[in-house]
């Protein structure tokens, strides 16, 4: 696929358009893998679109009627691999297309059409699978205290030992026990803003304050260490110290592609276009008798 360029061996996804039971909707992280699945998508890919659309989209959430999702790809090569060039999800009343975009020097990643990349500054579920919302930040009668009181983070259910991301790049301030929280993990991001995780059964090996850490670096394991009634990662996210609600909270996107590539990236974005609105080769039937 080189840019500028009529794209030489484009893999049309075929017509995916399924009835599905309405009453039985799986979340949109399932319906992901069961089209890819079924559409001989490549796992390694399925994975990088998981991936992308972790930051911003509750993957956990159930698809509705009308959702969808549209993959281009590139032939597989000699080895049989294919090369991902855009993938749209479309979830209720919102859409996100994503293209993929070389610059000059060689980096490739992939970009919103306003040249976004779908990354975020902080992960708001950083949990591997993205565990099951069990809890919301907000005023709650306490499970184990029965008081009205804030709670302070989301509580992610999910199996003892899940591992437990560093939800974005930053320095560890505190790896210990704290009271309540039982095992805890404190990071320290950019603009005033921190992310805590607790409840850990384990703190990731050699985790010490001053460390620090990339995003999606493992920083420990799930349980129910301090007040938990149950296996979850509480996560929290603070603004000068005082903690917002991590599902709802603006962040700033990570980065966004260098200006001098604006137009080429448009006619990127145009010719994928083009190609998403040609219906899909047809199927070739060969009759045997
Ligand atoms: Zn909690």
């Amino acid at each position: 696929y080189v840019l500028g360029l009529p794209p030489p061996d484009i893999a049309f996804p075929e017509e995916d358009t399924e009835q599905v039971n309405v009453n039985n909707l799986p979340t949109i992280y399932r319906a992901i893998w069961e089209t890819a699945r079924k559409h001989d998508v490549d796992d390694a890919i399925t994975r990088r679109v998981v991936a992308m659309f972790a930051y911003d989209v509750d993957l956990s959430k159930r698809i509705s009627a009308g959702d969808s999702i549209e993959i281009l790809q590139t032939a597989p090569d000699g080895s049989g691999r294919s090369e991902l060039l855009y993938v749209a999800l479309k979830t209720g009343s919102t859409s996100r297309e994503l293209y993929r975009f070389r610059t000059d020097e060689g980096s490739v990643d992939f970009y919103d059409p306003e040249g976004e990349t779908g990354k975020r500054f902080l992960t708001r579920r950083p949990v591997k699978g993205g565990g099951r919302l069990v809890s919301r930040f907000g005023y709650r009668v306490h499970p184990i205290f029965k008081t009205r009181k804030l709670h302070t983070g989301s509580d992610f259910a999910a199996p003892l030992g899940t591992p437990i991301y560093a939800a974005g790049d930053g320095v560890v301030e505190r790896a210990q026990w704290v009271s309540g929280y039982g095992k805890y993990v404190q990071l320290k991001h950019v603009n005033g803003i921190e992310t805590a995780y607790g409840h850990m059964s384990r703190i990731a090996d050699g985790l010490e304050p001053g460390m620090p850490v990339r995003q999606g670096q493992i920083i420990g394991y799930v349980g129910s260490t301090g007040n938990s009634t149950g296996n979850h990662l509480h996560y929290e996210i603070r603004v000068n110290g005082r903690p917002v609600d991590p599902l709802s909270v603006k962040l700033p996107r990570d980065k966004a592609l260098p200006p001098q590539y604006e137009a080429s990236f448009t006619q990127t974005v145009t010719q994928v276009r083009e190609l998403m609105q040609r219906p899909a080769i047809p199927a070739l039937v060969v009759a045997q008798r």
